[in-house]
């Protein structure tokens, strides 16, 4: 018995390192493999790389292609007519787009089709699937298309933001193992701090609120309240400020503990996993002045909702490539929105 696990472990290792071997000596994988763009900031120029079948091409970009400098957003906002919330995509970029699509957020053209609506992707993005870098531009775009129409786009960062920001690469798709060694570069650094997608990442909340919503990827725990307190835009910019922050230095303090720890923002699962009280729910709630929290992180079948209404799980497997909802809040209603464009009232 111990042998075959011995066995299995070491041909799971064998192939996993040899994947990428394995691509690079085969040309006819290669030749159909291709990724990007990825836009590096470089002495104030704007470079564009491109690996198309198998070849890297680089091109520099007219300076005013893209921003180079992007200011947080706000962390409220107040009188919003429809919000929907979509999470936890992880790289699985078509389906997101078949979503998106069917519940008329988007056009056919992939071009913004939700008025002055505000979408909320609360959070994971990254790791897993095989189309992040699509799912990022389709998503930078987006959030340009909606403030032009009234709009918003907020992307929330969950912990696989803050885990690749960091560098730790343990979830990333083989895809992308491939594209980074063509590249010359360590996965973590086509999103650097001298990236277009980079910077913009880096700009990004982790919580915010919308009308009587809360949206934040894993939860709020008591604890955290009581280690941090509740001001929305402070912890926002505690959480941006922490990514150029070593792993080493944050875990000298209680500081990883409170802010990337189990009972953190980006990697609580309490609502669905502690058994927590009504009463308990509803303090939470109080202490953030809230009415409902949204979130994303654990996975359901479907977009759910907890403890009286008060608690939206819109985790809704994405991830595994083949059905997923997204939520919507008009006037203080709730609705799942189905894969298929269905809209189901809770
Ligand atoms: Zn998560």
């Amino acid at each position: 018995m111990k042998n075959s696990y011995l066995i299995i472990f070491i041909s799971t290792i064998f192939s996993l390192s040899s994947v990428m071997s394995q691509e690079m000596e085969d040309p006819s994988i290669l030749s159909n493999f291709s990724d990007g763009p990825y836009v590096f900031i470089s002495n104030n120029r704007l470079i564009e790389k491109k690996i198309l079948n198998g070849e890297v091409t680089s091109r520099v970009l007219e300076p005013t292609r893209y921003d180079t400098i992007f200011t947080p957003q706000k962390s409220r906002y107040e009188n919003v007519e429809n919000i929907a919330a979509l999470s936890d995509i992880h790289g699985q970029y078509d389906l997101a787009v078949e979503i998106l699509k069917n519940n008329g957020i988007i056009d056919r053209n992939l071009d913004w089709n939700f008025g002055k609506g505000h979408l909320v992707i609360v959070g994971d993005v990254f790791d897993r699937g095989p189309k992040i870098n699509e799912m990022l531009w389709l998503l930078y775009k987006l959030e340009i298309q909606a403030k032009e129409t009234g709009g918003r786009l907020h992307f929330l960062l969950g912990n696989h933001e803050y885990m690749v920001l960091h560098k730790d690469l343990r979830y990333v798709h083989d895809r992308y193992t491939i594209s980074s060694k063509l590249l010359g570069l360590e996965y973590d650094e086509l999103y650097s701090n001298q990236t277009i997608i980079g910077r913009w990442l880096r700009s990004k909340s982790t919580i915010i609120k919308i009308n009587n919503s809360i949206f934040v990827h894993g939860g709020i725990s008591e604890e955290f309240i009581s280690k941090n307190g509740i001001d929305l835009s402070d912890t926002n910019q505690i959480m941006r400020s922490s990514i150029q922050r070593s792993k080493q230095e944050m875990k000298s303090t209680d500081f990883y503990k409170t802010y990337y720890g189990k009972k953190s923002l980006i990697w609580y699962r309490g609502y669905f996993y502690d058994n927590l009280a009504d009463a308990d729910i509803s303090k939470i709630l109080t202490q953030v002045n809230s009415e409902h929290i949204v979130v994303g992180h654990c996975s359901n079948e479907k977009v759910v909702q907890l403890y009286d209404y008060k608690i939206f799980g819109v985790d809704s497997s994405i991830k595994k490539g083949t059905y997923g909802e997204l939520l919507f809040i008009k006037n203080n209603q709730f609705y799942r929105g189905t894969l298929d464009g269905k809209q189901v009232k809770f």
